[in-house]
């Protein structure tokens, strides 16, 4: 079992591997357990195959691109050219991608290999995966269990096995929550650090290309090929994309961590608080300077996300309506526009989703966009004044990634005890800076949780150098 992309590949170079060997591993795993743990919900074998014979003789003439050796799977919300892109929706049912994302142009042209899309919550919404129109994903660790959300089936993917790599998308938290509740690492980066042309739009000013793997340096090795300009995303940033394979490897660094008081805050179950504190007490042993902050705005987090971010939603599936993309439904006894709108939009998107339109619009409208939206702008600026000043005097914030571990499928009926679990992740969206989510033990129920690093604007190159530095210190 290969820990990392960079053990796989030295086992390339020193061919005690074959890249279609390992590829074909990957499809006996998928083949054996996609049915019950519904990760994929396209298998690409024969594509796979091939361009795994592909780079095999790049390999063996010394011309591999970057990323040869990588196996990923692509969550269901990124353009791939003549693939279904449904965004777990069955309203988008029948949509086939016209072109690549630009995150996909990017990977294949380093000799990535996609094996396969990931199912999701429905256009992105949600912390568990249950709510998709191919039906819920399972934890891999433990099928009882859900993956979290909205990349679930993205962070399974990788604990399955059914491949190295993914790439998911994180809105509120959807890369760090689920990478926490299955072992595994997932990075948000910067907002406007990766490009989200082909990336279908939840929340637009919160949503970012998530990097996810087993390792620091996977995420690592992913963002060098994924950052930088995009000239077909005008949010995508100019700011020079940083060293960031090499940040994972230099030399042991001691850092300003500031730990937030508020996130070690009621609703964070005891045994990961304890665990997180015994990470503090490792972090100061090890030569790194720990200081408190306080982020006092955090308690508005979760409020201000769900009056933008569903705001934002309501706006940009307002683009759904049956006549140009996917399914559409007519109503026998009507042949109006307005009624055609109707029944596709009400067979067509699920309940969650239809929750988050009805309160976005709701915001938005005359007489309580001032009271609901306007003011959510005013307190996002806030939350993110917080974060500006916690990091003049700290490097890098250390917390839980997620209040508790993976929860058991439909035990979180309740809309806000699952909108509950993305507490610690939100206001890193809000405030579009960088954060990861690193493996941090296992709690006596047998599951897995995370530890988060968030970092300032553009400063993924400290974040990954001081993640992979944690990372050694728990492996050992
Ligand atoms: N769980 C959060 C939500 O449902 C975050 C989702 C995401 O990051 N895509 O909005």
């Amino acid at each position: 079992m290969y820990t990392s992309i960079l053990k796989i590949q030295n086992a390339l170079i020193k061919k005690t591997l074959s890249l279609p060997e390992l590829v074909k591993g990957y499809l006996g795993k998928i083949e054996s357990h996609n049915g019950d743990l519904n990760i994929l919900i396209e298998v690409q074998a024969d594509e796979a195959i091939s361009r795994a014979e592909e780079i095999q003789l790049k390999i063996n003439q010394g011309k591999a691109g970057a990323l040869a050796g990588c196996i990923l799977s692509l969550k269901d919300v990124y353009a791939q050219k003549n693939h279904p892109l449904t965004c777990g929706s069955s309203i988008l049912k029948g949509l086939t991608s016209v072109y690549d994302a630009e995150i996909v142009d990017r990977l294949t042209s380093q000799d990535a290999i996609i094996i396969g899309r990931a199912n999701m919550d429905e256009f992105a919404m949600g912390s568990s995966n249950e709510h998709s129109v191919y039906g819920p994903t399972r934890n891999p660790l433990n099928p009882d269990y859900v993956p979290g959300g909205s990349s679930g089936a993205s962070a399974a993917s990788i604990a399955a096995q059914f491949c190295n790599a993914s790439i998911g998308s994180d809105t509120g938290g959807s890369v760090r929550q689920p990478a926490s509740y299955t072992e595994t690492v997932g990075l948000k980066p910067t907002y406007g650090r990766i490009s989200r042309h082909g990336l279908v739009a939840y929340a637009s000013s919160f949503d970012s290309v998530g990097p996810m793997g087993s390792s620091v340096s996977d995420v690592a090795q992913l963002l060098q090929v994924l950052a930088g300009e995009d000239e077909k995303d005008n949010s995508s940033s100019s700011n020079p994309p940083g060293d960031y394979v090499t940040a994972v490897t230099q030399e042991h660094r001691s850092f300003t961590i500031g730990i937030p008081s508020e996130y070690f805050s009621d609703g964070l179950d005891p045994e990961i608080h304890r665990k997180v504190d015994e990470i503090i007490q490792i972090a100061e042993k090890e030569g790194h300077l720990l200081k408190k902050v306080s982020l006092p705005y955090t308690q508005y987090g979760l409020a201000t996300y769900y009056i933008l971010a569903t705001a934002e939603a309501s706006s940009n599936l307002a683009r759904y309506d049956g006549i140009r993309f996917g399914n559409r439904k007519m109503p026998t006894d009507s042949t109006s526009l307005r009624d055609l709108y109707i029944e596709t939009r009400t067979q067509g998107f699920g309940d969650e989703v239809k929750r988050r339109i009805l309160l976005g619009t709701y915001v938005l409208s005359k007489g309580y966009y001032d009271s609901y939206y306007g003011k959510a702008q005013k307190v996002r600026r806030l939350i993110r004044e917080d974060f500006l000043r916690a990091f003049e005097s700290v490097d890098i914030l250390l917390s839980p990634a997620t209040p508790t571990t993976a929860f058991k499928l439909g035990e979180k009926a309740d809309p806000l005890s699952m909108y509950l679990n993305d507490v610690y992740t939100l206001p890193a969206n809000l405030a579009g800076i960088c954060a990861i989510s690193i493996p941090a033990g296992k709690h006596s129920n047998g599951m897995p949780f995370g530890i988060q690093f968030q970092a300032g604007s553009f400063q993924e190159e400290k974040l990954l150098h001081c993640a992979a530095q944690f990372e050694r210190y728990l492996n050992h």
